[in-house]
This record gives C-alpha cells, structure tokens and sequence, in this order.
C-alpha cells in the first residue's frame, strides 16, 4: 500500500443507449425466474457477475465501459439482448385489469404484509423457508397477475453469511447493503419528495422511509427507518432480519403492521383483502381499527369491519414458536392506543390473550383480527386448529374455522433451466401455461429415459462443480492442506457423477433432527461406505446465532464428516442461501427429510427437489403427507406421537437405515446396459409428473385467491356498505348473542325410538330455552352416522331442525322429520349454535351447546 490517506472514488460506467433497457432488466426481479435475463448480464462479464454475487445492479454499476461499448456492437448479444426484451416485454404486456380468473376485479387489491420476502441471492432480505414462501407468493401472484402489493422491512442487514471452522463451529459474518445495489427505489410524491410515515414509539415518533421493488406485475413496498431523522436506536430497528432483543423484535413488528398500513394509505393504496403472513405482522389489525374509531365506529364495529377481510396464515407448529410480547412491553408501547381505540387496557391486552400464559401473543391477535385463517399443509392445518383451539373454546378442533392451504414453489424460479429447455422440445412452450393442470404433466412419461437420465447428470454435475468451489474455498480459509482437499472432493467427480447422492439443507433448527441418521455410525457406515453401491451425503445450513442446540447440530455434523473413514462422503458446505439451495435442489438424487412429526408445518425444499426430478425420503409430515402416493419416493412413517424422544429417534432412524439399504440403494445401483436404472427414473417421472403440479406456487396462489381472497373482499364490502352498517349488525348481534348465551339450555322433548326399519321416519323433538335469543339466532341441528370406533364430525350427516313455535315461558320448540337412508347401528348427536347469515363462518363465535 502506498502511504498516505487513501481516498475512494467510484466510477459509474456510461451505459450505452443502445443498451439502456438493461437497467430497466435490474430494477425487475423478473430476473429472479428469468434465467435467460442473468445469463444476459453474466455474458458481458463473467467474472464480475461472479464476484457481484449474481446482483445485476451491482454489476452495472462496476462493469467495465469497454465491455459495454463492445456489447453494444456485438450482433450475438444484441440479438440474446433482444430476446430477452422481447419475453419481458410479452410478460409485463396486456391490460392491468386482466385478473378476471383469479375472481377478483380490477377495483381489487391485496395488501400481504410479511417479515422477510426471499427473491434471489442479490436481495438478501430473508433468512428461510417464511421468506422464499413469500417471495414465491409474489412471483406467482404477478404470474397469474392477482393484485397483490407486498409490504415489508428493508434490512440493512439482511441475515448472516456463515462460515464453519475447521472444528464445525459457525462464524455469522453480517455485511451492509448498499441500497444503491439492491433492485428498490425510494417512492416518490408527484411534487418528487420522499414519501415518509410516522410511527409512535414511547416517547418519540420514528419516521420510516418507503422503498419499492418490482416482482414483475406486483410491487413490494419496504419500510427503512435508517435516516438522519431518527435517533441511532430507531435508525437501527430495520439493521437486521431477526436480531436484536424483545424491544428490537416489537419496534420492527410495530413498524411492519403499523407503518406498513400508514404507508399504504400515504401512498393512496386501499386494500380490499389484507392478509397476515405468520404472526409478526398482526398488529396491522391495530392500526386498521384505529382508523375506523376515528371514522367515528365503535370498536366492536372495527373489529368486525377489519376481521371480515383479513387473511392470517400460520406457519409454526410449536406453540412456543408464536410470537409474544409480555403486558409491561405491550402498555409501554401501546398506551396511547387503547385510548385512541375507546377500549380499557384489559380489553386490549385480551386480544392477544392465549390459555397457560400471561403474554400477549401475535398469533391470537391475528386470529381475534381475521375471519379467514390457515396451516400450511393439511397435517398443519389440523395442528393448528388444535394449538388455536381456545378462540373458538365451544367447537371441537376439526369444525374450527382454521382451514389449511398447502405451501407450493415457484416453478420458473426454481426448475433448473435444462428441465425448461427439455420440455419445450417435448411438450412445447405451452408447458409454461399449464403448470399447475394436473393431468398435462403425464406428458412427461413421453422423455425418453436416457435424456431424461442425462439432464439428472448434468444437473448433479454443476452439482458438484459448485459444491467443490465452496469446499475448497472452506478448505483454504480454515488451512486446510491440498492433500486434504483431495480427500474432501474425491467423490463429487463432475465428469462421472455416479455416485448415489443424497442431499439435507434447510435451517438447522432442533426438530428438523440433521443428525438422525448417525444415530446408528456402524449400521450408517453399512450402507455409506460399500464398495460397489457407495453413497454420498451432503448436508448444508445455517442455524439463528441465537440458537444454541442449533450450532450444536452443525458441530455434530461436522464431526461425523471429518472422521476419516466418511471424508468425502459425508460433507458439510457452507452459507446455505437461495443459489446453494438452487443447485442442490436441482442436482442430488435423494432429499432428505427427518422432521419430528408433526412439527415440520410444510416443508418447501422436498418440492423443489421433486419438480427436478430428485427423489424425497421424508418423514411422512407437513407437506409430504399429502404428496407421497407410495410410487413418487419413499416415506417414512410417523410414530405415536407421546413416545420417548430417544425412543422416537431411534424407531425414525431404524426406518430410514432400513428403506435406504433395501430400497433407495439397490433402487439407484440397478443399471441397466446404459449405465442407468431404469426403474429409478420411472419413480423419477412418477414424482415430476404428481407433485410439479400440486405443489406450486400457482396452485397456492389460485387457492388463497378462490378459498380467501375472493370471499375476503366480498365480506369486507358486505360489511362496509351503508356506513359500515353490516359490520355494526354482525358486532350487536355478536353482544347480544354473547350475553344470553349462559342461559340457553336444549333438553329432548320426544321418547327416542332405538330401533327402527330402513325407510322409516323419525321424529326428534327438542325444547331450546333461549334466554332472549330469537330462534333464527340459532340452529339447532343434528348429526347422524355409522358407528365406528374413531369417527370424526365429518363422518356424520348435518339434519337441521326447524321451530315449531314456544314450548313453555322461555323455551321454543325444534323438531325434525328424518327418514334415515342409513342402515346399521347409527349414531347421533344434537346440537345448538348461535347463527347469523352476515357471519363468515358459521362456527366463529366459538360457542355451541351439545344435548
Ligand atoms: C426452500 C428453502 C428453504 C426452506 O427449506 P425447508 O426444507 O422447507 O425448511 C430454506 N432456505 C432456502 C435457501 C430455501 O431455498
């Protein structure tokens, strides 16, 4: 270095006119699923691409102007150049109102507020699975061109980049963004001034400024308290994703739901459907409400006029993992509220009140605040009504409004470009419009085995190109020897990838269980190490710098890794992120999945691995127990779920040592002449063709649209016509309702028969008294079915009963007439519900009374 201070200057290159579209083509995130978009950006500097991280603005503002000059002439770039134009240019075409088949109308907007939105490596606003889901919520969304504007937290610190030590322990390394890099914008005012809301805070208003990313045909708007406005304490709540303590935690979730809806409304956007996607972004329902007490409606009235468009989807299924705040943080930050909300402090504390706790949880305000709510896999959803089962305490779990959506993934985004390319030489482009029709993928059965055999060993050798980059670059860092290296790659062989590889990366949290299969090393090293079937395990991920058992894992991992018999086929890469996860998707053989059921809600990365042809062994949880049809991948079982952890661990590993050594294994080693296992790629096939469909994005997005989205407006305008008078006749009825409700009382009028002949009708006969109720504020039904042993509710036949007139003082008469079509011994029960035709769910006030 020479002496003296150094100065830095930078040079922003000139971009020619011919070219200027490109930085139209780095302010879309459509580069994120348009591969042919990045690879026109790597193509001018292929090294520089590398060394931006794959960031398009980032590269353009450092690539080198002769390079560009030169592009500009070059007749092969300009015509990739103009190709890719001419893509973006048919995506972003057409009418803005063409939203019809989604069911909404163009007057429709959805506003999804989220903690983290993972689009691509070049925005590292995300940390996991919640994040990717929402980034390809997004995706999708513009896809099918739903209108849809995301509302987030611009990080300054997006989450950690990780490193392992020799010793197997994680380094978090934390680096700025420059904004100047990132594909956002700030929003401007028409007079050109930055739009800018403010949040209350104790003591202080903290000023967020809003950015604007473009996914397509959906905008994302984030929220940045980083300016010279704001004390250093506030310009810190958006540093980090997930850092900080409680007080850090609670800034951010009041500047995501409260900031969030200011700025929609600074910005002149007005949602017709509001959906919370996991718990951190409930107390937007706060702030939606206040606005409408000071339109002049009483709370009960809010309450009601906001619940009626409003999503919320959880996506935990521990109860531990919900969010929660404690009373003193929640009076601290939230005086002033309760006052601007006309309720007392125990009134609103009760909004976030859960059974066994004293804390007020976002989870429970969310539901308190939504009419539509749901798990994220059908085993989730089911958990979830359970955990959740206190908000409605009268209704058995599996009639409770909580629904399930189950999770999918953004196909473009994740497909690897070689599956695209085969398919449109095999089904044509129109592949593109029918991912999500079920019975197209068939067409798949059509690829001739040995080059849907060679786009798998292509796939698994970049694969292995990749993951040698980052293991030797490990390798350097921690001083490890080149003899060493040698030994570390020595089985990821680009040019022959034949070994059977099996691939684990996701978050290291506890219950997703990384080292289940070194419960057992001897039986492991059995089957790992065979001379002639050997196998090749690759394990990737970070854990929260927070999460202690978490590092452990990682430790643990790479301790088995650096015995010396598994070297090179036990491998541990650092710095999980979206491009890792991409290539490892796309190229192992098998995943591997070894959740504690039921604990893992959906699972995204199974999916990723299947829509490219890998094969999932997978505990059956979260969204494999939907996919697994006995013939798409292997499945192992779930145990009663009481059992002993070690007992459990031990019982799950027994059965994944054993399906790999009788199944996975010989499966994969049973070439033919070809060099491939014909059977292989039949369940190969049979796992493309069943689950790209089912489980993408789009099929999610088209549910959320017709289940929610659809109904959610229709309500909300329902409710909010006349001066909100659908709202205020739901929130009397609802005091009303919940006044009498301790009194009404259903005995049985009529003898019950216990024997009857097929075809005969059958007389009940009930007295409700109704404590003031009238009788159309209930129904009285009953449910008839075949006796089994574990019957559920939806095993039954609902019959309503119709009133007859008043029986004595207080009490009215329901009878009904039923010719049983049902033979065999039956059961029946009787019941009796409050009802009202303005409620969007029939069971949300939670109470019911049973004979
Ligand atoms: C898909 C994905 C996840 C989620 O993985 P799960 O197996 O669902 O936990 C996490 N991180 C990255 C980078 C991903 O791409």
């Amino acid at each position: 270095m020479p002496p003296g201070t150094a100065f830095t200057i930078a040079v922003t290159p000139k971009i020619p006119p011919r070219l200027a579209r490109l930085e139209e083509l780095a302010n879309d995130l459509w580069y994120s699923w348009d591969r042919s978009t990045r690879s026109l950006f790597s193509s001018l500097d292929h090294a520089l691409w590398g060394a931006v991280g794959h960031n398009p603005k980032a590269f353009l503002k450092r690539v080198d102007e002769s390079k560009l000059l030169r592009a500009a002439e070059d007749r092969v770039f300009l015509a990739h150049y103009n190709s890719v134009l001419s893509a973006y240019d048919f995506y972003h075409s057409g009418p803005p109102e063409d939203c019809a088949h989604t069911g909404l109308s163009s007057s429709d907007q959805v506003a999804y507020f989220c903690f983290e939105f993972g689009f691509h490596v070049s925005f590292p606003i995300y940390s996991g699975g919640l994040g990717i889901l929402a980034g390809d919520h997004c995706k999708a969304a513009s896809d099918v061109r739903l209108p849809l504007v995301g509302v987030g937290l611009l990080y300054r610190q997006g989450y950690f980049s990780q490193t392992i030590d020799s010793e197997g322990n994680q380094q978090v390394i934390y680096a700025d963004s420059d904004f100047e890099d990132l594909p956002v914008t700030p929003v401007l005012h028409g007079n050109g001034s930055e739009v800018r809301v403010e949040v209350e805070m104790p003591q202080r208003k903290v000023v967020a400024k809003i950015w604007r990313a473009k996914i397509g045909h959906v905008t994302l708007y984030l929220l940045d308290t980083d300016l010279p406005e704001n004390s250093q304490a506030d310009r810190d709540i958006t540093h980090q994703l997930y850092g900080g303590d409680r007080t850090m935690r609670i800034e951010q979730e009041i500047l995501l739901g409260v900031g969030g809806t200011r700025a929609l409304r600074e910005m002149g956007i007005r949602p017709t459907v509001w959906h919370i996607n996991e718990g951190h972004a409930a107390f937007m329902v706060l702030e939606r409400m206040r606005d409408l007490v000071r339109q002049g409606l009483p709370f009960p009235t809010a309450l009601e006029a906001v619940a009626a468009n409003t999503i919320f989807t959880t996506h935990t299924a521990v109860p531990a993992g919900h969010d929660h705040f404690s009373d003193d943080m929640m009076t601290g930050y939230f005086e002033g509220f309760y006052n601007d909300l006309g309720i007392s402090r125990d009134d609103f504390l009760a909004l976030g009140r859960a059974p066994d706790s004293n804390d007020f949880n976002m989870t429970a305000l969310a539901i308190r605040g939504s009419r539509f709510q749901n798990g994220v896999s059908k085993i989730h959803g089911n958990v979830s009504a359970r955990i959740c089962r206190h908000l409605w305490p009268q209704i058995e779990p599996e009639e409770n409004p909580v629904a399930y959506i189950t999770n999918g993934v953004h196909v473009p985004t994740f497909l690897a470009p070689e599956w695209a390319d085969l398919f449109d030489r095999y089904l044509g482009h129109e592949w593109r419009n029918n991912i999500c029709d079920a019975k197209y993928w068939s067409r798949i059965e059509a690829i001739p085995d040995h080059l849907f055999w060679s786009v798998r060993q292509t796939l698994k050798s970049q694969m292995f190109y990749g993951v040698r980059a980052r293991l030797a670059l490990q390798n350097s860092r921690n001083h490890g020897s080149e003899a060493h290296l040698d030994r570390l790659l020595r089985f990821t062989d680009p040019v022959n990838p034949n070994i059977l590889t099996i691939g684990f990366a996701r978050r290291f949290a506890t219950y997703k269980r990384a080292t289940l299969l070194f419960e057992d090393l001897d039986w492991l090293r059995r089957i790992v190490l065979h001379q002639e079937r050997p196998v090749m395990m690759i394990f990737a991920g970070k854990a929260h710098p927070a999460d202690v058992p978490g590092q452990d894992l990682i430790r643990r991992v790479s301790e088995i890794a650096r015995l010396p018999e598994f070297q090179g086929q036990i491998l541990l890469v650092e710095d999980y992120d979206l491009r890792l996860a991409r290539r490892l998707v796309a190229g192992v053989d098998v995943w591997l999945n070894s959740p504690v059921y039921p604990l893992e809600a959906s699972g995204t990365s199974g999916m990723k691995a299947a829509i490219n042809g890998g094969l999932n062994l997978s505990v059956l949880d979260g969204w494999w127990g939907e996919g697994y049809n006995g013939k798409n991948g292997w499945a192992i079982k779930r145990g009663p779920e009481n059992m002993a952890p070690h007992l459990r661990d031990k019982e799950d590993s027994t059965d994944f040592y054993e399906t790999l050594q009788d199944h996975v294994v010989p499966l994969y080693y049973n070439r033919d002449k070809l060099g491939y296992s014909p059977e292989w790629i039949k369940m190969a096939k049979n796992s493309m063709i069943s689950l790209l469909p089912r489980f993408s994005a789009g099929r999610m997005v088209g549910e959320y649209a017709q289940n929610f989205y659809v109904p959610a407006s229709r309500q909300g305008s329902h409710y909010a016509t006349a001066d909100y008078s659908g709202a205020q006749k739901v929130a009397d009825w609802k005091a009303f309702v919940r006044n009498a409700w301790w009194g009404v009382a259903i005995r049985r009028l009529d003898a019950p028969a216990n024997r009857i002949s097929f075809g005969d009708t059958v007389y009940f006969d009930v007295a409700i008294r109704l404590n003031g109720l009238k009788p159309e504020d209930v129904i009285v039904e009953l449910l008839i079915g075949p006796q089994l042993p574990h019957a559920t509710i939806s095993d039954f036949k609902h019959y309503k009963f119709e009133c007859t007139g008043a029986e004595e003082s207080d009490e009215q008469r329901f009878t009904l007439n039923l010719a049983v079509s049902l033979c065999g011994k039956l059961d029946y029960r009787i019941r009796v519900y409050p009802y009202h035709p303005l409620l969007t769910h029939p069971l949300e006030m939670g109470m019911m009374l049973w004979l």
